[in-house]
């Protein structure tokens, strides 16, 4: 379409639409933002709005939809939410004094990643850019400003986006990275051209920073795909948010090698910071902080254990301080609530999308850091002497603002009632005015009502009509000639008079010039404080490691946790340790203890269904990784050899009603383990192998075992209901048998969740069946058919075993051949109609007639 044929505002639109063809462009006209064309469609869809058209000529109409101009946040976030990028167009000049069309222009583009204002999006970004068969990425979180950037391989990739969970993701534009998508799929990916990711790009950066070389910000040659990474987030950042762009500290170098490995599915099966539906994460169950700095913080903490004893103890201590003196952690306590949050208000004032309210909240916050900072000589443990010691003092900033700053401003900017008296004279002066003519007003009024005797005669305001006198309809008899007429309403009629007026215009424009300066004092004093927010920020980042080492006395205190002991050596005690979670909401949480040393690091723990081996196992790690952070642990007792890395598997049972081959999937998660583990990791397998049919199952099941044990004796837990892997312990060093303890009283059993040495060869499926209420005779039955279909399972296992005895050595390439086993289909169809038959309701014929059936099919299948 040429610009000759359109109307000036759709040619106006479309030239500005045509830089932003990835965005929906919400298009200001007056008191709406409109989309148009393809947009409307998509905006009307997604925010569920009618879809309206725009007459732009003789007879023609585009597809328009609009959402009204004060409530667009609410639906600008609907917009980002379903990973639409928004383009904002706004006027650039007072319509009612533009000459010709209004010029107009994108003064922001919002999207996931950079929605930094919105509290409930946590919108962060990063940015992944090759580097070898390694990644550059960066991570940049505008709500407040914190950005940093590594090098890592692909797995460490995956678990860093699963810890800081960006909503956004940079790629070039040449580039898959199919990882990516695959295990982040509500993550919105941007792929951007190869410039910005480019050298220039570099020096873009360095300027931003005002530094001259790579250097300065601590990467070294090798990391030079980070600084990649991160120019290209910085000049995204820069692009899409314009004059809005927040504070952003120098991009620091995240060194991932001083933490522990914790992969992408430790995060999630541990329930870590996010939990499956209907449960409770940790951080939720241990979170004692107080403010916004503080909760991320101790969330980092989390996803985070440290590697090194030295590093574990120095915080350990902070945390034993705090937990010994109460005196001194209640002050801190009272303190950090007064504190508001800091680096997400440095943000919005850095970006101007703060109100009068932010800066407030700021001066109070910072008021408040300086008592916190007072308690310096009360501190004693190293770590804290010195976060105490970078915590600095802003009490003149804290003072100018207290003097200039209204206690109660209002929400706008623009209103006034911003700045207090005795900041500015000509304010003050103009204020007096203002003043002065209330009492004018009041004074005009008595006047009137002499004059025209008409005792009901009111002076009134409003923003519509401005000053007015009104008169009831009985006294309007008595109105003199000189009052002129403007309003008439149901029972009173409003007047003015050429005194009135003049009057007015003095006010008005009082008032008009009181709100331009106080907006204009409050701007400079903004750029005050965003002129220092690096240093603020410096202090918040402070306030946040000591609410979240105090958040970690705090719960141990309350939970009567105790401290463990950190060392170097390869053995983990632990006496009586509990599930920080579940043991919230099972009253009679059974206490386990842990014991691994160089003689016992395998253990294999067997035992029924709702037995308690997840509970276990999954306990134990999160106290392994509770004491590497520093904190306190819920036990009676522990010494703790330092892990390198935590890794969890958790048998994909669930993923078999899918139809996947559960098998592949199984067997690409466990092969990633086991390129990365070594023989400090500790390793939680849960029920592996349980996706596919018992004869595969098994087969990953001891060969994992086998290799982990013998090749890497890396500490491991692995819950199963394989009996058969029991056979290990004689086998290999290391290799110990546990069990879940379980009652038996005749024929009734009771769970213990007592872990217990040894191995119990014992199936309660059928008891549990029968505490169900299932009839006699139908257990009885039920007991022969299980005795049958177990002999049928007894023979492939030792087939297996014998076929995983001769390949001893050769593991990956065994998984291989298992893989493409052609009975693997049918033995998984066979195992969902076992699992699905409905024993109640057969008869002893009809099972036995299914019985015979599968043991065709076994036959069958076994023949290819
Ligand atoms: P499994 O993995 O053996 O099937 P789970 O670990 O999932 O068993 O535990 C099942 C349920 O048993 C849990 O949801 C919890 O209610 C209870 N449970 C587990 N461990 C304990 C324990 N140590 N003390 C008390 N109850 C427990
Ligand atoms: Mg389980």
């Amino acid at each position: 379409m040429s610009d000759k044929n359109l109307t000036p505002m759709l040619a106006q639109y479309h030239r500005i639409k045509n830089d932003y063809q990835d965005a929906l462009v919400l298009y200001r006209l007056g008191d709406f933002y409109e989309m148009f064309y393809e947009d409307a469609y998509k905006g009307a869809k997604d925010l569920n709005i009618a879809l309206t058209k725009k007459k732009v000529g003789k007879d023609k109409y585009i597809p328009m939809c609009g959402i009204p101009y004060h409530a667009a946040d609410s639906y600008i976030s609907r917009l980002v939410a379903k990973g639409h990028k928004v383009a904002i167009c706004e006027q650039l000049e007072d319509a009612s004094k533009a000459k010709g069309i209004v010029k107009r222009d994108v003064i922001r583009v919002i999207t996931p990643g950079t929605f930094f204002e919105n509290e409930k999006m946590k919108s962060a970004l990063s940015s992944v850019f090759p580097a070898g068969k390694d990644y550059g990425v960066s991570y940049l979180d505008l709500s407040t400003g914190e950005f940093f950037a590594s090098v890592m391989d692909e797995e460490n990739l995956i678990s860093f986006i699963g810890k800081f969970q960006p909503k956004e993701i940079l790629i070039p534009e040449n580039r898959k990275f199919s990882f990516i998508k695959e295990n982040f799929k509500n993550t919105f990916l941007t792929y951007l051209p190869e410039d910005y990711f480019d050298e220039e790009s570099i020096k873009e950066l360095l300027s931003f920073f005002n530094t001259v070389h790579e250097s300065s910000f601590g990467f070294t040659e090798k990391e030079k795909s980070a600084l990649h990474a991160s120019a290209a987030i910085l000049k995204y950042s820069r692009i899409t948010q314009k004059s809005f762009l927040p504070f952003i500290a120098t991009p620091r170098p995240y060194r991932g090698d001083i933490y522990i490995r914790l992969d992408y599915s430790a995060q999630k099966h541990l329930e870590l910071v996010s939990a499956n539906e209907g449960n409770i994460p940790l951080l939720r169950v241990i979170d004692r902080t107080l403010t916004g700095m503080g909760r991320r913080r101790l969330k980092f903490f989390i996803l985070h254990p440290l590697k090194d004893v030295q590093l574990i103890k120095k915080r350990q201590e902070a945390v034993e301080e705090l937990y010994q003196n109460s005196t001194v952690r209640e002050k801190i306590r009272e303190i950090l609530n007064e504190i508001f949050d800091v680096e997400r208000l440095i943000s919005k004032i850095s970006s101007g999308t703060m109100s009068p309210r932010d800066m407030v909240a700021l001066k109070h916050s910072l008021k408040e850091i300086q008592n916190l900072k007072k308690l310096e000589t009360s501190i004693n443990s190293d770590f804290l002497k010195d976060l105490f010691s970078k915590i600095e003092d802003f009490h003149w900033l804290a003072d100018k603002m207290e003097k200039t700053l209204e206690d109660n401003p209002p929400v706008h900017l623009k209103e006034g009632g911003l700045i207090k008296k005795g900041v500015d004279p000509i304010l003050d002066e103009l204020k007096e005015i203002k003043e002065k003519g209330n009492e004018w007003i009041k004074e005009y009024q008595e006047q009137q009502r002499e004059k025209t005797g008409i005792q009901s005669l009111k002076v009134g305001f409003n923003k519509v009509m401005g000053y007015y006198i009104e008169i009831t309809k009985p006294n309007l008899k008595f109105v003199p000639e000189h009052y002129r007429r403007r309003q008439t309403l149901s029972n009173a009629e409003r007047f003015t008079t050429e005194e009135l007026q003049r009057f007015e215009e003095k006010i008005l424009s009082a008032d008009e010039k009181i709100k331009a300066l106080e907006y204009e004092i409050f701007m400079k004093l903004r750029e005050e404080v965003a002129f220092i927010s690096d240093r603020i920020a410096k202090t918040a980042q402070q306030v946040g490691i000591l609410d979240a080492i105090q958040s970690l006395s705090t719960i141990a205190v309350e939970k009567g946790w105790v401290k463990p002991e950190i060392s170097d050596n390869y053995s983990i005690e632990i006496k009586e340790g509990v599930h920080p979670v579940i043991a919230e909401t099972v009253p009679d949480f059974v206490p386990n203890d842990l014991k691994m040393d160089e003689k016992s690091f395998f253990h294999i723990i067997t035992g029924p269904n709702m037995a308690g081996k997840s509970t276990y196992i999954r306990q134990s790690a999160i106290i392994i990784l509770l004491a590497q952070t520093g904190s306190f642990i819920p036990a009676k007792k522990g010494k703790i050899g330092v892990v390198d890395g935590i890794f969890t598997r958790i048998g994909s049972g669930d993923i078999l009603s899918k139809g996947l081959s559960t098998f592949m999937v199984e067997m690409l998660e466990v092969s990633n383990i086991l390129n990365n583990i070594t023989g400090r990791s500790f390793i939680v397998l849960d029920e592996v192998g349980r996706g596919t049919s018992t004869y595969d199952g098994l087969s990953i099941a001891w060969a994992i075992s086998e290799y982990i044990s013998k090749k890497i004796r890396a500490k491991t837990l692995f819950a199963t209901h394989y009996h058969e892997l029991t056979k290990l312990e004689e086998e290999i060093r290391g290799v110990k048998n546990f069990h879940m303890h379980i009652y038996e009283d005749g024929e009734n059993i009771k769970f213990l969740y007592k872990v217990m040495e040894g191995f119990s060869n014992k199936s309660y499926g059928v008891h549990v069946a029968k505490l169900a209420g299932i009839k006699e005779e139908i257990i009885k039955r039920a007991y022969e058919i299980l005795y049958h279909l177990e002999e049928e399972q007894e023979k492939k296992i030792d087939e297996t075993i014998i076929n995983i005895s001769q390949k001893k050595e050769d593991y990956l390439p065994l998984f291989k051949e298992l893989q493409e086993e052609p009975a693997e289909k049918e033995y998984i169809q066979i195992i969902r109609e076992i699992e699905n038959i409905d024993l109640a309701s057969m008869t002893p014929i009809e099972a036995m007639v299914f019985l015979n059936e599968i043991k065709n099919r076994i036959k069958k299948s076994s023949e290819y």
